[in-house]
């Protein structure tokens, strides 16, 4: 079986810090990271000795539903794991093998854990609906990590994480060009609104370090506007640091050392330019890379962490806003509903910027995830990403004629409109929450002379 992903060569993986495992030594270093594991993740130990294949997360898995390929079932997805743990870590495994579930752990085997543990997106729905809680996407996080330092990862993950050493933003930008973006968007809000609203970068003895994703630089520009006026209004002394241009945490997707040193490049900016409050912007993984593991990877820090959507429904009062004519709908990331504790936040903004609101079915910690979330957005998985995509591309169908998607999350901002696209589905705006919010202030613009 050959993965569909492009791997990362041999120089690539060494350039970010990683070594390349032979393929001889692949399974003695594969148990001995599982064996790491089974100390520092007691969950996923739990979850490997758990399943009774009851079935019940079957239907609730946009990844299978879509392929239709059994090895995306999850509990057939979490067995390519459990099968290899019960063989070399139980003692029934390492006696009675295949008759008890157990398999020995072969190139074949790894070749599987290559592609399948790259057509989970870790949303995290199978856990909703699993009596026993079993969290697909924790093995998931597990099976990446081990395949990583293999020195085994997708090019796509491996260009992120140098991006990220040389400049702290997946897409690589330098301060200059930060600020040649910012520099734009400051003369496009002084000439829609008449006043001179900034964009601080590297503002020292700032209160509130603001972490965009990088995309909001030049793709999702309405998202920064939208932050940068809500500030502004609120008069509150805010900064975005020039070395983590970057709410996202590619880390988290593939390998967790990467994740700890992005956490703590976050740490480190925050206490250098002084701030008590960290606000990260619209990224899903990003936001639970964040809120989840800056103190394990730093230890206790001296600020708070809240995301953009909790902090503006926060202040959501003081803002004025007028009812936009629209009808919209909102997707919610699977790492904000199902375990970062934003469902209702982007919901009252939302209410409080447009005249009608409408929910998609399922939706809240129960929506289905848009197919390209767990950093699958590689131009090689296109075909899968577009399988993946056909529950959401279901649940926008069902709703009718709508103006706008409301989509908090730059990995979904990216992916969602080439699935409309790919099911015929257009017709409609799609962006941020904060872009409404933009859009929805109200400014007396200063009278020309
Ligand atoms: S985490 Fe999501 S994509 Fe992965 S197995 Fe569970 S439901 Fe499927
Ligand atoms: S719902 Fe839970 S116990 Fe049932 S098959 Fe899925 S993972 Fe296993």
């Amino acid at each position: 079986m050959k993965p569909p992903l492009n791997l990362a060569k041999e120089s690539d993986v060494n350039a970010i810090g990683f070594t390349v495992t032979r393929p001889e030594d692949h399974k003695q270093r594969t148990l001995e990271k599982m064996a790491e594991l089974r100390d520092s993740m007691r969950s996923l130990m739990v979850m490997l000795e758990t399943c009774t294949k009851c079935g019940n997360c079957a239907q609730q898995c946009h990844s299978y539903l879509g392929t239709g390929d059994y090895n995306n079932f999850p509990a057939a997805r979490a067995e390519l794991m459990r099968r290899v743990y019960k063989r070399y870590f139980t003692t029934a495994g390492k006696m009675f093998g295949r008759f008890n579930g157990a398999e020995e752990f072969d190139e074949e085997t790894l070749s599987k854990w290559v592609t399948y543990f790259y057509q989970c997106n870790e949303c995290r729905r199978c856990a909703r609906y699993c009596p026993f809680g079993i969290d697909t996407a924790e093995v998931t996080i597990a099976a990446r990590h081990i395949l990583s330092e293999l020195g085994i990862m997708p090019k796509f993950m491996q260009s992120i994480a140098s991006a990220m050493i040389k400049s702290g933003n997946n897409m690589g930008i330098s301060k200059l060009a930060c600020l040649d973006c910012v520099e734009f968007m400051e003369e496009e809000m002084q000439e829609e609104t008449g006043l001179d609203i900034k964009i601080p970068v590297d503002k020292p003895n700032s209160d509130i370090l603001y972490v965009p994703s990088s995309a909001d630089f030049f793709t999702n520009v309405d998202t920064m506007i939208g932050v940068a006026k809500m500030f502004h209004h609120l008069g509150v002394n805010w900064t975005i640091p020039s070395s983590v241009l970057e709410a996202a945490n590619f880390g988290l997707l593939f390998n967790l050392d990467v994740m700890r040193e992005q956490n703590q490049r976050l740490n480190a900016a925050a206490l250098e330019l002084g701030a008590s409050l960290v606000v990260q912007g619209e990224c899903g993984h990003g936001w639970r890379a964040a809120k989840m593991y800056t103190e394990g990877a730093s230890g206790p820090v001296p600020f708070k962490i809240m995301h953009v959507l909790e902090y503006c429904d926060e202040h959501l009062h003081e803002l004025p806003l007028r009812k936009l004519p629209m009808k919209v709908t909102l997707h919610d990331p699977c790492n904000y509903s199902r375990g970062g504790g934003i469902i209702e936040q982007p919901r009252r903004i939302i209410r409080a910027c447009v005249e009608e609101f409408v929910e998609m079915t399922p939706t809240g910690a129960d929506n289905f995830c848009c197919g390209g979330g767990s950093g699958l957005l590689m131009d090689e998985m296109l075909e899968i990403r577009m399988q993946l995509g056909k529950k959401k591309a279901e649940q926008i169908k069902a709703l009718g004629q709508i103006d706008y998607l409301a989509i908090p999350c730059s990995i979904c901002k990216a992916q969602i409109p080439t699935v409309m696209k790919h099911y015929g589905l257009e017709g409609f705006e799609k962006g941020g929450v904060m872009d409404l919010v933009g859009k929805a202030m109200i400014y007396d613009k200063p009278e020309e002379e």
